[in-house]
């Protein structure tokens, strides 16, 4: 049993698929897994098999995934991690999960996350907040924390999650796992609980590199009913890259120097993946992106700007919570709102309608909008001397429960390296590259629109070289 569970899902559905394992018995040694999950990184856990068992020679050989709370599963909670949604469960499902269950991966659970997906650590859930498995004292990072948590702790072999500044690269890399968010557009929004639409992203949180091409694989292509998603260029094939010869990595200074606050463990492996990099034949130079320090107050202001829009539905007459007021409907909508969401969806429905009010709209939406613009810029001009930009994921590693909840400043810094990917709609995924103080470091590395299959190449080949073993997070 404890050798299944030690399988990566791809290993898992190759020997489904060879008829060696049962997919009934890998869905049921995850399920128990899961529900004595103590890590509060699952919702809501399936309570028996898939009413429909996957094919026998499905793609993704029956491995169970764990799904952020915030994609909509038909007749399943799907709150967004917030008690306005409470008990919420949707008559249809998320494009993105109603293709992976058809390519036979089946719904295990729905994973915690930070309300409405506002957040770096998980605390900000409505249902409490998620335990990091390599030290429960700290956060697994956020907002898709619960997906993180679960897969590095092995209750559910991969997990689909959402990235809108860092969502999915942050708690992977403060779990030890590997992360990718999709080129903005890759992956159908449909039936996902909206942040910011310019922004959101959904993408695989898996235990190695190959499982994430695999996931992704079957993610990706447009859908009508998204009109915002595209066909993806090219097929996806598994990464099988064993060096890097001829490849260009470009460090920024923006994103690496001391203005970011990147922790001197989190340096020290950071650099020693850049010489292993070189080693396997990639060469690393400095590259700008002079507009990047300023992507976290652009990002400040349009998703929250996007978020207050977004949530104005939420008011009590639609969908879950209602709290009677008095005669009036003002009254009621005003209840509802002030005891269904916490202080941080609050607060940023405060900052975007500040942003978007009228006589303020072009000096902060505006402003940023142009930012965004320039970041685009930046890396556009930088992809024409290197092939990826790499940067440390995170500035740290996973932080004590409690300890930046008081300071959203703080909080927000924890954005800094993935911020700037996001607001330029460009893929980027994290990989763990070793410990700092017995905590996992992520590497991040972008590349150009759709240049998804070749970064998933360089993440493998340098995967390989690390050699990051995830295994104690799993006992
Ligand atoms: N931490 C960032 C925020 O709070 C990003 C969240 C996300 O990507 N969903 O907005």
């Amino acid at each position: 049993m404890s050798d299944l569970l030690d399988l990566t899902a791809a290993a898992a559905a190759e020997r489904v698929r060879a008829k060696e394992i049962d997919p009934g018995e890998l869905f049921e040694a995850y399920r128990e897994r899961a529900a004595a999950d103590e890590l509060n990184a699952f919702t809501w856990v399936a309570d028996g098999p898939p009413a429909e068992a996957p094919a026998a020679d499905a793609a993704l050989g029956g491995a169970p995934l764990a799904v952020k709370d915030l994609f909509c599963t038909e007749g399943v909670p799907s709150q967004s991690g917030s008690r306005i949604l409470e008990g919420y469960r949707p008559p249809y499902t998320a494009t993105v999960v109603a293709r992976l269950h058809r390519a036979g991966a089946p719904l295990l659970g729905k994973t915690n996350q930070d309300e409405f997906a506002m957040g770096s650590s998980t605390e900000n859930s409505g249902f409490g907040p998620v335990l990091n498995p390599w030290d429960r004292t700290r956060v697994p990072g956020g907002s898709s924390g619960g997906s993180a948590a679960a897969v590095a702790a092995g209750l559910a072999p991969w997990a689909l999650g959402t990235d809108t500044g860092g969502s999915i690269r942050q708690p992977a890399a403060l779990c030890g796992i590997v992360g990718l968010k999709p080129t903005y557009g890759a992956c159908s929004r449909y039936g996902m609980i909206a942040f910011a639409s310019s922004l959101d992203q959904a993408g695989p949180l898996t235990r190695d590199v190959t499982d994430a091409a695999l996931l992704l694989g079957q993610m990706v292509g447009h859908d009508r009913r998204d009109s915002t998603s595209l066909e993806f260029p090219g097929e996806l094939t598994l990464p099988s890259a064993e060096d890097l010869k001829g490849i260009r990595l470009g460090v920024p200074e923006e994103l690496t120097g001391s203005e970011g606050g990147v922790e001197a463990g989190v340096r020290e492996r950071f650099e020693a993946t850049l010489r292993l990099a070189e080693q396997l034949g990639a060469s690393v130079e400095p590259c700008r992106l002079p507009h990047a320090p300023h992507a976290l107050s652009a990002y400040y202001l349009i998703a929250p700007a996007e978020a207050s829009s977004n949530l104005a539905r939420f008011d009590g007459v639609r969908y879950g919570l209602r709290v009677d007021g008095d005669a009036d409907l003002l009254s009621m909508y005003e209840r509802t709102r002030s005891q269904g969401f916490g202080a941080e969806v609050k607060r940023r429905i405060m900052l975007g309608t500040y942003a978007l009010s009228s006589g303020y709209y072009e000096a902060y939406y505006g402003t940023a909008q142009k930012v965004r613009t320039k970041i685009s810029e930046d890396f556009r001009e930088a992809f024409e001397g290197f092939d990826f930009i790499v940067t440390p994921t995170s500035p740290w590693t996973a932080f004590e429960l409690g300890s930046k909840t008081a300071d959203p400043l703080a909080m927000y810094l924890n954005d800094f390296c993935t911020v700037p990917m996001s607001l330029a709609g460009i893929p980027a995924v994290s990989i763990p590259c070793g410990l700092s103080e017995g905590l996992p470091v992520g590497f991040q590395l972008a590349g150009p629109a759709f240049s998804e299959g070749r970064l998933l190449d360089v993440a493998y080949a340098l995967e390989q070289a690390i050699g990051f073993d995830g295994s104690e997070a799993r006992r």
